[in-house]
């Protein structure tokens, strides 16, 4: 076993944004004997979750997974259709979107950062860390870029250190207003599975995920979705590549093989998550996470305190992010949850560290993991002295109480 230095009785509460709870029953396929990857038996599994992830992106084209954490998927999408010194526009939604535009530097690349201006005054946080991605700066810079300099637009569509999602479809109606030939990069790592997400409809060109958020499944694998175009660039980008090569992966793929060993307990895992989620219908699965946040909104306002993301019309159905009042260090607050009720929640992230924490509502949950979770923010507000409007708890489980949960919107098992 693992040398944990105490072990509490009952279960870890994990609820930060990713990695998410796993469910049991996907704990147990991972734990099914390795097979051969070169052998008959792999073949079939390889193409039933290409198959299965291809209906999850909803997209007709082909899907690279690679054994690599998100980030190695990031550079994935920038290596295999970028060159030295290309320009690509990128959007400040928060530490992610940061994170990616390091990355580009790093890679060769100038990236331009977009971000909507100034600062909240009530709160001293920066605009752009609250709010979504505005499609009209992108569509206004792109005009501007008549030489077509501009060859990506890369954006976030669900940022995970402050709880926004963005409209990534405007986004597309903004590059094609412009009518500007960049291609449409997408980061949804962490909304896949968990929020609506149309990889052909929203005409992305490569689109970046996860395997340890709303797909339910232990960090390790990720995974760019392709179009067309982004293969037609990925054939004269001169960014060096060789692990990342879509090429040799999208070749073997047809035959549900890999030109190097997969992460094979976590594709059984994947198979099991696909099942679950497909068995339950995406629909459905979008409905029981936006069912999950609205009622631990609920709980943040009868608190009284401020929910990062300022838009209602973009709230995460993933997680939600809670700002602590001026002069209450967030993370001595989650240190303090964590060490008396074993639960835990997401750390500030970047410009927002140690003023807000983060409640995941995603993975293996169901109303009463959630209530369990509000009942220890709440008992952590009160022991860190915390003022509270009124109690959170009573006012998530009047939210539940009052909005069952339709015939299959509860968590599979
Ligand atoms: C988690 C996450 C990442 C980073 O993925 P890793 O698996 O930690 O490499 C990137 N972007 C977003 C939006 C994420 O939520």
């Amino acid at each position: 076993m693992i040398a944990l230095d105490h072990h509490p009785s009952g279960r870890h509460f994990l609820q930060i944004p990713g990695p998410s709870p796993v469910p049991d029953r996907i704990l147990r396929a991972i734990s099914l004997p390795t097979i051969d990857h070169r052998g008959p038996e792999f073949g079939a599994l390889g193409l039933k979750v290409i198959d299965g992830l291809k209906q999850v992106f909803r997209t007709r084209h082909p899907v690279a997974i690679y054994p690599a954490s998100g980030t190695g998927a990031w550079e994935a999408a920038l290596a295999n259709t970028m060159s030295p010194g290309d320009a690509v526009l990128m959007y400040e939604t928060g530490h992610f979107a940061s994170l990616w535009k390091k990355m580009a530097e790093r890679l060769g690349l100038q990236p331009e950062f977009l971000a909507l201006p100034g600062t909240d005054p009530a709160t001293g946080l920066p605009w752009s860390w609250r709010r979504g991605v505005q499609a009209d700066l992108i569509e206004q810079r792109l005009r501007a870029d008549t030489g077509h300099a501009i060859k990506a637009v890369c954006v976030v569509h669900n940022e995970t250190s402050t709880g926004v999602t963005s409209d990534i479809a405007a986004v597309r109606r903004a590059i094609d207003a412009a009518g500007h030939p960049a291609l449409l990069m997408v980061d949804t790592i962490s909304g896949l599975a968990s929020a609506d997400y149309r990889h052909d409809e929203w005409g992305v060109d490569v689109t970046i995920s996860g395997s340890q958020k709303g797909l339910m499944l232990p960090p390790g694998i990720s995974f760019n979705a392709l179009s067309p175009k982004a293969l037609e660039a990925s054939r004269v980008a001169k960014l060096p590549r060789s692990f990342w090569a879509w090429d040799e992966i999208v070749e073997m793929n047809k035959s549900g093989y890999w030109p190097y060993t997969p992460n094979t307990n976590l594709l059984y895992g994947l198979s099991e998550a696909l099942d679950m989620l497909l068995e339950q219908g995406l629909d459905a699965v979008f409905a029981r996470h936006q069912r999950w946040a609205e009622g631990v909104r609920s709980a943040v306002r009868a608190w009284g305190l401020p929910i990062q993301c300022a838009d209602a019309a973009v709230y995460s159905p993933v997680l939600t992010g809670v700002i602590t009042p001026a002069g209450v260090d967030a993370d001595a607050l989650r240190r303090l949850i964590h060490e008396r009720f074993d639960l835990s929640l997401g750390t500030g992230l970047g410009k927002v560290r140690g003023r807000m924490f983060r409640i995941g509502h995603l993975g293996d949950c169901n109303d009463l993991t959630l209530m369990a979770a509000l009942a220890g923010v709440e008992m952590g507000l009160k022991l860190a002295g915390v003022p509270t409007a009124g109690s959170g708890v009573q006012a998530a489980m009047s939210y539940f109480a009052a909005h069952p949960a339709p015939q299959g919107l509860r968590s599979a098992a």
